[in-house]
């Protein structure tokens, strides 16, 4: 429960331990209090990304549609001024 196991020497350190007290390598720090919370922010990137590329892509395809009806409605309300 306590402590991690150091990568290179494969000893039992402690979990918060920036050097390993076997071999005195340095060891990747960790956040115990950002570990739920960096899943749960990954998790949330993976969402808002894949709603964003949903809206994109629906907003992308709805935006074509009324550039069609707004390059009409011009036409139409041009001709009526020029004439
Ligand atoms: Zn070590």
């Amino acid at each position: 429960m306590f402590g991690r196991i150091c990568p290179y020497c494969k000893e039992r350190v402690k979990k918060k331990a920036l050097i390993c007290r076997y071999c005195h390598k340095e060891l990747e720090p960790v956040e115990e209090n950002l570990d739920g919370s960096l899943g749960l922010f990954a998790g949330f990137i993976g969402l808002a990304a894949g709603a964003t590329a949903v809206f994109l892509y629906g907003y992308v395809k709805e935006r074509r549609k009324w550039h069609q009806d707004d390059s009409s409605a011009y036409c139409l309300d041009e001709s009526p001024d020029s004439n």
